[in-house]
């Protein structure tokens, strides 16, 4: 039985990072795009764990494989908890775009007020119809200007105290073992490792036509 993992995201910059953050599990990483599949969900739940899990069970459905799919978001107190879960779609447009928009919304706001997070909702999805969920938050400070080259999204201007630096700033293999996604995947593992030594996963290609 062939054993792979697939990560139900075409985000590149959440791709770089999985590839990294998993990469001590003893089976592939797939991606829908080398199976050849597009995976289209609507992401209009209420919580990061209804989306993570619906992209998580799509990807079973698509493929036959044990799924990961991830769910996250920028929680800027100042904003009551906004963007949240409609980061991605905050506003049209690039990741600049959005940033500008955000900060266009701090405008004038104090530097203690403007505390945040990013939080990252992980969800498993087996074949035999089981889901597992994980959680992992970054906390931060949402700076006046963007500052950085590396990472994606929102990172630019996700400031982080005790590095003196943004998100953005930092080499990945730091992101990787501080970010909302590294602490999510941290929680993850031991769940991934179990599943996969259970050998409960079932191999197939993308069918055609999903
Ligand atoms: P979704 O999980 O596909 O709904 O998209 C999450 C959105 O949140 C991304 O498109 C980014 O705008 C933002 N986001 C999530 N994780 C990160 C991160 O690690 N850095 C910066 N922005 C992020």
């Amino acid at each position: 039985m062939s054993q792979e993992l697939l990560i139900v995201t075409d985000n590149p910059g959440k791709k770089r990072e999985y590839r990294a953050l998993l990469a001590s599990l003893p089976v592939p990483i797939r991606f829908p795009s080398d199976l050849g599949c597009r995976i289209d969900v609507q992401e209009d739940g209420t919580t990061y764990v209804e989306n993570a899990a619906r992209k998580a069970r799509a990807g079973v459905q698509a493929s036959g494989l044990l799924s990961l799919a991830d769910d996250s978001g920028l929680e800027v107190d100042a904003l009551g908890g906004e963007p949240g879960i409609r980061s991605a779609r905050y506003t049209p447009g690039s990741d600049a775009d959005r940033i500008a928009a955000l900060l266009a919304r701090l405008d004038g706001v104090p530097w203690e007020q403007r505390t945040a997070r990013f939080r990252c909702v992980i969800a498993i999805a087996t074949p035999a119809g089981d889901l597992y969920t994980t959680e992992g938050t970054c906390e931060g400070v949402i700076a006046t200007a963007p500052a950085g080259t590396g990472g994606f999204g929102y990172d630019p201007v996700f400031y982080l105290p005790e590095f003196g630096c943004t998100m953005a700033q930092l080499p990945p293999e730091v992101k990787n073992r501080i970010s909302h996604r590294a602490r999510a995947v941290e929680a993850a593992l031991p769940i991934l490792q179990q599943l996969l030594e259970d050998r409960r996963t079932t191999a197939s290609s993308c069918p055609t036509g999903i």
